[in-house]
């Protein structure tokens, strides 16, 4: 064990290296869980031994020296950073001490407890904004808190930002300095990946680094290209402007013009509601269409903030609460390749474990050959793992300074490594594919897991492991024989007692009736989802004469296109397939007819629905809206007719809104189909 100095010293060097990688070259070489550790480190050490502390520790400076390409602004009342808290018990000693230092004061009368206002905390970077008579004259990074850099002419270029407050110039004193975080959406980021990676640019790692990559471009040009956005969460200079709260204060800003995010803002007491708020913002937090990582807690009453002032980089009312990190640093052990139900070749990197986002994390899709050679991961590597919400762990990319000389690139095998066909890809896809179709063992399960599916054949009981039985015991070639099972031989499977053996039979026994929409979509043809395969119903009224129909023919049904009719007719040239429809009917299965639609308002139309409803869930809004003739779709376009958006609706109500696509609630949608 180091010598606490000899320890203290290395971690200011660390940690300094990090912060200029971080703040002034916005090309971090760690993850932020790893940077808050070592932080915590210095932090707990520096409380241990207090003579270690010194005016140049990291724990008593914020951020990093501005670069020296940008002019420099000194801000008039110093920009800091926030104290943070992870665990519950970190909040709750939070409120205590609050508590305990305004009663002391005499500022929090006896039996209440304080009022805090909690916000989101954006994962961009802060900015202070300078308004002189009503005119933004200024924009400033937060530097090291006391110097930042001057960015006025890129802030000018983010449009949500005013360059003229609102109002008469006698209703705000001479000077408005408005402090706030600048972010880029998710949607955004989305798009501005997408353009680096066609133009052969730099992809960014994660919307806070693409935020701060974009404003601290030194032309702005560049700038205005990047889709920035800016809520207000405080002040500096504010001339004699007076309010109570620091929701006031933030009502005020926005009454002058300048975006707040009120709309998530709460007012709680005490720890227990304080807590509340975290666990609800995080409980949406990945439907929301920016990244956040964490909440804030501010103590509401501005005399109560007054009295209890700051530490040295941060002030004593306020605090981070964050939420565990979404990306993690680990090693690239191997890459594999994952065999789908059409047969797509997914490489999946194998991870020494790591806790990103909440869980452990042993696996990370990597998507395709091209995706990993532009992020340029190697086998051995450090890698950043992310992990979002509910969405599958990916890896972003690797760290280029922890590269060991035996790093090995990865080769996509030339052979299935489920049934050893051969391994194609086609020049126009970036997906490399197994050619052994329904031969291959592994799209022979996904297969059928997908024709059990509820929007397929929804057979209730027949989940991945016992497909993973009945194929591997080679008791099942083809959907067809699904339908010959005995209630007797699957009872012994692993995990199947009698009751559920029956339970099982007799589900495959009703699926024998599926809507020809239904059969269709069971099929599993490429590019032929549940609408689609719906539609085919409903236009050709049979399998045969679907089976029957000539491209020209196919290209006549609604919405069907070349690629669409093109998979159509290769999946039915092949023999296997005709025989697996031959022996589902022998086995019994008789389509239904598609129920006629209802013709209504609703035909015609497509909808694409994004958040929670307050009644419904998606699936049964969907699914109505099909039954009065309309179309549902999963992403917005100008063809759109509406957008049905629940609470927390992310980047396709953004999207809807700048599209001008209408976009109504749940209620508006009962209100249509009621017409209808
Ligand atoms: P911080 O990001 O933890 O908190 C302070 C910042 O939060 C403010 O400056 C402001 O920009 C932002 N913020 C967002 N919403 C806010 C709101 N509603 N009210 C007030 N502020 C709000 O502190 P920091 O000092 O900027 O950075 C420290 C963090 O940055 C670390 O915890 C780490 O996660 C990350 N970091 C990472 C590296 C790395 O190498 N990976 C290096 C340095 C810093």
């Amino acid at each position: 064990m180091m010598q606490p100095l000899a320890r203290a010293q290395w971690l200011h060097a660390q940690i300094e290296n990090h912060n200029h990688a971080y703040y002034v070259l916005d090309a971090p070489r760690v993850s932020d869980a790893e940077y808050d550790a070592l932080m915590r480190e210095l932090l707990a050490l520096e409380s241990a031994h207090p003579e270690l502390i010194s005016p140049e520790s990291p724990t008593q400076r914020v951020g990093a020296a501005p670069l020296s390409a940008f002019g420099s602004v000194t801000h008039a009342v110093p920009m800091l950073s926030l104290g943070n808290a992870f665990e519950a018990e970190e909040v709750q000693a939070f409120d205590k001490r609050i508590a305990d230092t305004l009663s002391a004061a005499g500022k929090l009368p006896a039996g209440q407890q304080p009022e805090y206002l909690c916000e989101l905390k954006l994962d961009g970077l802060a900015i202070s904004l300078r308004y002189e008579r009503g005119l933004l004259v200024q924009a400033a990074t937060r530097g090291d808190g006391q110097t930042g850099e001057d960015v006025t002419a890129n802030i000018r270029t983010i449009k949500s930002i005013p360059l003229k407050l609102k109002g008469d110039l006698a209703d705000y004193p001479e000077v408005v300095e408005a402090r706030g975080e600048v972010f880029m959406n998710l949607a955004d980021f989305d798009s501005l990946n997408a353009m680096q990676n066609r133009r052969g640019d730099k992809v960014f790692v994660n919307p806070r680094n693409a935020a701060a990559g974009s404003l601290r471009q030194l032309d702005p040009r560049i700038t205005a290209q990047r889709r920035l956005s800016f809520f207000a969460y405080g002040w500096g200079e504010v001339g004699d402007i007076q309010r109570e709260k620091h929701s006031d204060m933030l009502d005020w800003l926005a009454s002058l013009g300048l975006p707040v995010n009120v709309s998530q803002h709460v007012v709680a007491r005490g720890a227990a509601e304080l807590l509340a708020y975290y666990a609800q913002v995080g409980a949406r937090r990945a439907l929301l269409p920016y990244d956040i990582d964490g909440v804030v807690y501010k103590v509401n009453d501005l005399s109560a903030q007054r009295a209890l002032g700051f530490v040295a980089r941060a002030p004593r009312f306020a605090i981070a609460h964050k939420f565990p990190a979404q990306e993690a640093t680990t090693t690239l052990l191997d890459i594999e390749v994952q065999v789908g139900r059409t047969g797509a070749i997914t490489p999946v990197a194998r991870l020494e474990s790591v806790f990103v986002g909440g869980v452990t994390v042993t696996n990370a899709t990597l998507h395709n050959e091209t995706e990993i050679q532009r992020k340029d991961v190697r086998i051995g590597d450090t890698v950043i793992v992310r992990r979002a919400g509910d969405v599958i762990p990916e890896v972003v990319g690797p760290v280029l300074e922890k590269r060991p000389p035996d790093a090995r690139l990865f080769v996509m095998p030339t052979a299935c490594p489920v049934c050893g066909s051969a391994i194609e890809k086609l020049e126009d896809e970036a997906i490399a594919r197994c050619t052994g179709g329904l031969f291959c063992g592994a799209q022979r399960k996904q297969s059928l897991v997908h024709a059990a599916g509820r929007k397929a054949l929804d057979i209730e009981g027949l989940g991945d492991k016992l497909v993973e039985q009945l194929v591997e015991r080679g008791r099942i070639h083809s959907l067809a024989d699904l339908f010959g099972l005995q209630v007797l031989e699957v009872a012994g499977y692993d995990r199947m007692g009698g009751k559920s053996a029956e339970n099982l039979i007799e589900a495959i026994q009703k699926a024998k009736k599926p809507t020809l929409g239904r059969l269709i979509f069971a099929l599993g043809i490429r590019h032929v989802g549940e609408t689609t395969a719906r539609d085919l119903a409903i236009h050709f009224s049979s399998l045969e004469s679907l089976m029957a129909a000539d491209v020209d023919t196919l290209l006549g049904a609604p919405d069907v296109g070349p690629a669409v009719a093109g998979s159509i007719r290769r999946f039915f040239s092949e023999p296997h397939n005709i025989e697996i429809v031959r022996a589902l009917a022998a086995q019994g299965v008789e389509p239904q007819p598609e129920a006629a639609t209802r013709s209504s308002g609703l035909s015609g139309k497509t909808f694409v629905l994004t958040g929670t409803m307050p009644v419904w869930s998606r699936d049964e809004a969907s699914a109505q809206i099909i039954a009065a003739g309309g179309k549902v779709s999963g992403s917005v376009s100008r063809k759109t007719s509406y957008v049905v958006a629940g609470v927390e609706a992310g980047s396709k109500l953004i999207k809807a809104q700048e599209l001008g696509v209408p976009v109504i609630d749940e209620d508006g949608l009962r209100a249509m189909l009621a017409e209808g």
